[in-house]
């Protein structure tokens, strides 16, 4: 069985018509512009839950930041029946409800949004209303919510936010955001849309200062300082974003692993927050050599296999999303002469964020 579909590689925003075809060996997918390539069933990922009248949006392991974009329902739902992973919620009624606001937008207007989308994600993802920001926030972090519980305890709550505070004080470019811990399987940080940012339990257990912790949640205020996040949502799914915000959200994406597929930064992206993080951290008087030990830290448990157990077997670990390169470490440097560092928390606010999930 085949179909035509779209293939985004990752690296350029703009999308390519490609042809995709079941076959014994996996999805097999190929274009003018697509080179020949065959993506495993069990290695897809559904960043979308497949629905009528809603494209189909795969990522596959082998190919992080890439993704197919299916039309054809019939194909979609053959592609299900082999890959039974890849089925997710689904619901008719607010499939309607979408193709009513479909069929009442104009046509020229849609077109218009297309190229936008296409062409303009991250100056789009700037003039986003913060309500829009906001109501897409709560839709992603509700899938978060499925997956583990939000850890939160009045003392480890005012820990984060003035350590937030210090490395953002008199930066009024800086969007109003809110740090939150969330007790999950994996090892990561993330920033959402409308100024949320997660650190994961694993994350605070792995780091053995404060001042990693300050590195990493440097970093992801730099992914909110330059609207990475919502960037990268208008790139997964384009016009049926803004679609599924107007018609009051759901399902904006299928599970965790299909927000991990959709979190997956851009080289640039990474380069970004990391340097955002180390002016913060400047400012702060926080040493970045902190976020620099926590990187080599992962990049090693990384090149050992990530098999070590514990802490670092999970899949879905800060290497996926933020890949963490020698480039990366290298370009953090310590503070300059002259600054004398401040630890990033006292012994008894370090002990307060440490006991936040218990
Ligand atoms: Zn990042």
């Amino acid at each position: 069985m085949r179909t035509d579909a779209r293939f985004f590689d990752g690296e350029i925003a703009r999308d390519h018509m490609a042809v995709a075809e079941i076959t014994a060996q996996g999805l097999q997918i190929e274009g003018l512009d697509v080179a020949q390539r065959i993506w495993s069933l069990s290695g897809l990922t559904a960043v979308t839950p497949p629905q009528p009248g809603y494209p189909f949006r795969l990522s596959h392991e082998s190919e992080p930041g890439a993704r197919l974009v299916i039309t054809q329902e019939a194909f979609a739902r053959e592609l299900v029946a082999r890959a039974p992973h890849l089925a997710g919620g689904f619901n008719p009624r607010r499939a309607g409800r979408i193709a009513a606001i479909v069929a009442a937008s104009a046509l020229a207007t849609a077109g218009v949004l297309y190229v936008l989308l296409s062409y303009a994600p991250q100056t789009l993802a700037f003039v986003l209303p913060d309500s829009w920001r906001d109501s897409l926030g709560n839709q992603v972090e509700a899938t978060l919510a499925n997956d583990g519980k939000l850890c939160a305890t009045s003392a480890g709550n005012d820990t984060l936010r003035r350590l937030a505070a210090r490395m953002t004080e008199g930066n009024p470019e800086i969007p109003s955001f809110e740090v939150k811990i969330y007790d999950l399987k994996i090892l990561n940080a993330f920033a959402l849309p409308g100024g949320r940012i997660v650190m994961t339990r694993k994350l605070i257990d792995a780091a053995r200062t404060p001042d990693e912790v300050a590195g990493v949640l440097a970093h992801e205020i730099g992914h909110v300082y330059h609207r990475h996040s919502e960037a990268q949502l208008i790139r997964a799914m384009g016009i049926e974003l803004l679609l599924r915000i107007a018609s009051g959200g759901g399902d904006t994406v299928s599970s965790l692993a299909g927000l991990l597929a959709i979190l997956q930064y851009s080289r640039d992206a990474e380069r970004e927050a990391d340097s955002f993080a180390q002016t913060a951290l400047v400012h702060a008087a926080i040493d970045p050599m902190g976020f620099k030990r926590f990187f080599e830290e992962l990049k090693k448990l990384e090149g050992s296999g990530g098999s070590g157990g514990g802490l670092f077997d999970a899949m879905g670990d800060m290497m996926s999303t933020h890949p963490v390169t020698d480039e990366r470490i290298e370009a953090i440097k310590p503070l300059p002469e002259g600054v004398a560092a401040r630890p990033a928390l006292s012994d008894t606010d370090w002990q307060s964020l440490r006991k936040i999930c218990d």
